[in-house]
């Protein structure tokens, strides 16, 4: 699948429900409304439309939410993907924010899944509860260790949020450093309504990337992951450290990737509103090569970029849907 810019489209990302057993402040209000059951594209149409893109060249498939881990029975679906690993699937992987992964880790090694990204913005147990609403951090430190003990690769996630965890960077790079991960910071995007105030938590990862090497050596590499994040090696820990920064670079025109929601409709740009709805073409009896037609003829629609902007007047977020429903 190339699409009108000539970038081939080679990572989908799946978002497999709008729901969370969290409700971090940059990404959710505390009383989101979710979608009714029904709505949901069942765990054998998710299958089905993957295959379909597994057959037009997806090579990566990222499985997220919401939080995927709390979608009843979504390890048949890691299951059923990861049969298709080796026939056209090269890599099946997982974004969670680790609270049921002590349970689900040792499944997701057997069925084939090499990393995993799991969200954490700190290491200090009240801030997490601040930032998550009411998480606890035990529940996810347990589930990184069950991970780490399966064999899974680890990378931890952070969003950058001024005077909120700017202060844990060097904390958590040395922790990182310590269990043998990478970390990989993440501008906040303004993405859907969530009760505060976006522009005072807009932190430039420039500026990060600054303080940290007052302490860290930070190599160039061209180390790549498929995603949009820029490494560096940190010489002191042999791990490596990451920024994705849309806010501050344009990070689109190596853009190999579109985005399905659990309802079936695929978004071809995260800043975009665009979009095409597979939930009709997989219950109106179509053909698996007319469900094939349709994804081409949305990659065809694939726009050339974001313009992600803070509405600073209206402080409204530059695209309404939340994050959870892309799944970042
Ligand atoms: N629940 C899972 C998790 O937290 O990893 C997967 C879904 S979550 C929407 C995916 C990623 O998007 C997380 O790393 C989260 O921190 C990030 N995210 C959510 N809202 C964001 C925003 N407004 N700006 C930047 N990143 C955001
Ligand atoms: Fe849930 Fe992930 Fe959004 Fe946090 S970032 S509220 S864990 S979906």
């Amino acid at each position: 699948m190339i699409d009108p810019f000539g970038r081939a489209i080679t990572y989908l990302r799946v978002s497999v429900t709008d729901r969370c057993d969290l409700r971090c402040v940059y990404c959710m209000a505390e009383d989101m409304t979710f979608l009714p059951k029904r709505d949901l594209l069942t765990l054998e149409e998710l299958d089905r439309l993957c295959a379909a893109f597994i057959r037009l060249g997806t090579t990566k498939i990222r499985i997220t939410g919401g939080e995927p881990l709390v979608r009843r029975d979504v390890m048949q679906l890691f299951g059923s993907l990861g049969e298709r690993l080796g026939g056209g699937l090269e890599e099946l992987t997982v974004t969670t924010n680790g609270t049921q992964l002590a349970k689900h880790a040792e499944t997701l090694a057997k069925v084939g899944v090499r990393r995993i990204n799991v969200s954490l913005d700190t290491l200090d147990p009240a801030l997490f509860g601040q930032i998550t609403r009411w998480g606890k951090i035990e529940q996810v430190l347990d589930g990184v260790f069950a991970a780490k003990a399966a064999g899974l690769a680890i990378k931890i996630n952070a969003v950058a949020m001024k005077g909120v965890n700017e202060d844990q960077f060097d904390g958590m790079l040395a922790w990182c450093g310590e269990h043998g991960f990478d970390l990989c910071l993440i501008e906040t995007m303004p993405m859907g309504d969530i009760t505060g105030d976006r522009t005072a938590q807009y932190l430039p990862l420039s500026m990060v990337r600054s303080r940290l090497r007052k302490t860290w050596t930070l190599e160039d590499t061209d180390y790549k992951t498929g995603g949009p994040a820029r490494y560096f090696d940190v010489q002191e820990t042999g791990q490596r450290v990451g920024f994705i920064t849309p806010m501050t670079h344009n990070f689109c025109e190596s853009c190999n990737r579109v985005r399905l929601t659990c309802t079936g409709t695929l978004y071809m740009c995260l800043g975009q509103d665009d979009a095409a709805d597979f939930r009709s073409v997989l219950r109106d009896g179509s053909s698996d090569a007319e469900l094939e037609e349709a994804i081409q003829a949305a990659i065809a629609r694939k726009p050339k970029g974001h313009d992600f902007i803070i509405d600073r007047r209206q402080e409204r977020p530059s695209i309404a849907r939340h994050m959870s429903v892309t799944g970042g």
